[in-house]
């Protein structure tokens, strides 16, 4: 599905030397190229405070902790997403309370959350499922109408660009109160293990998530609160920052290689291709709001386990993201959802299929890719 490998032989001599300063200087915990990373992230992503932490599951819980939620607290995100999402929301005694999903986006359906909203109801989390930044300025709107807070997941769509209704535009983790992200090896900007941060605009949360990160000290030895231990290791900001100035060409790349899929997909009556906003899909020149963490199609009147088995069996990965409605989780059952509530996402499940998405995908193997998913379902009537 990715293609580490031939990506670092590409950058071995950014990376290396990164690294080597690191052990040069043994600088291993909070060490000077943590904080250069956390300030070229900023200037990046044009935001006041990156928080840098070691994963983007601690990402999320820290965010919500932060944000003082507490138990019982309703938090609403959406049912076809990684589990981490409501993990940590359950993890602190919040009450999760899942949504559906839009057919065409796969993200948090905006009708659902107004639906959904209870005076418990405390925030709301939307994820920037598989790349493609949520309808943010309807989620912002409703936030305010409600005094609720936003929390980005933005573990998929880092660098994504989203265009506002005026026209303006915002990186994607930069338009809620708090957002998180992860550096998980296969993200879009991914480090050489585990890794995370926190983004946001507003300082006195920053603050108060500095403490939270390192055991609730604002003062050496001085616990004003509960934090956790969780740190972004020097090593892996030294991978960061080498690939960091590279973000952009990936996406682009990512994208290039939609582009292909797409032109290859498009019109076909058994297949839904990616969509971003109604006209722009996503893959057009200019349009940046959809960054292809996965490129996940939507299959009609296909056996899509039969085609996961077919492109095994022709030596192509390929990924079911995510085969169970978080709603239908064991640890995440609950008896106040109703079935009818989720007639989208239960159908993505079973309808859905990601192909390979990486930054080094050859034109050869793209064509070798969708030979293969076109002859089994024109040949499987
Ligand atoms: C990867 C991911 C996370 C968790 O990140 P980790 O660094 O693996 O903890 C959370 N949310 C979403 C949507 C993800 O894709």
């Amino acid at each position: 599905m990715v293609d580490l490998q031939s990506q670092y032989a590409k950058i071995k001599n950014d990376v290396d030397p990164s690294i080597e300063e690191v052990m040069n200087t043994a600088t291993f915990i909070n060490g000077p190229k943590v904080h250069e990373f956390q300030k070229n992230l900023e200037n990046y992503l044009d935001v006041k405070h990156v928080i840098p932490c070691a994963n983007g599951t601690d990402a999320l819980q820290i965010a919500m902790m932060g944000l003082g939620l507490k138990p019982g607290d309703e938090v609403i995100t959406a049912d076809f997403t990684f589990a981490a999402t409501v993990e940590v929301i359950a993890l602190l005694q919040l009450t999760p309370v899942l949504v559906d999903v839009d057919p065409v986006t796969f993200n948090i359906d905006v009708n659902a959350i107004k639906n959904a909203i209870t005076p418990k109801t405390k925030a709301i989390v939307p994820v920037h499922l598989f790349g493609l930044v949520a309808n943010m300025d309807e989620i912002m709107e409703l936030a305010q109408e409600r005094n609720l807070y936003v929390i980005e997941d933005n573990a998929q769509a880092i660098g994504a660009n989203y265009t506002h209704k005026d026209g303006s535009k915002s990186k994607a983790g930069t338009i809620g109160h708090v957002a998180s992200t992860s550096f998980f090896p296969s993200k879009n900007l991914g480090c050489y293990g585990d890794g995370g941060a926190i983004f946001t605009n507003d300082d006195n949360l920053a603050h108060t998530i500095r403490g939270i990160v390192n055991h609730g000290m604002y003062e050496r030895y001085h616990h004003d609160v509960v934090g956790v231990n969780s740190r972004l290791d020097s090593i892996q900001a030294a991978v960061l920052d080498a690939k960091l100035p590279h973000l952009d060409t990936y996406n682009s790349a990512r994208r290039n290689a939609a582009r292909k899929y797409s032109e290859a997909f498009k019109d076909h009556p058994k297949i839904t291709i990616p969509t971003g906003k109604d006209v722009c899909k996503g893959i057009c020149d200019t349009c940046d709001c959809h960054v292809f963490h996965q490129y996940t199609l939507n299959l009609k009147n296909v056996d899509r386990d039969a085609l996961v088995s077919h492109l095994q069996a022709n030596n192509i990965p390929c990924g079911v993201y995510y085969p169970i409605p978080l709603h239908k989780q064991k640890a995440y059952k609950d008896e106040h959802y109703n079935e009818a509530d989720f007639t989208v996402t239960n159908q993505l499940v079973q309808s859905v299929i990601s192909l390979p998405m990486h930054t080094e995908l050859e034109d050869d193997q793209i064509d070798y890719i969708t030979n293969r998913v076109l002859e089994f379902i024109n040949n499987n009537a």
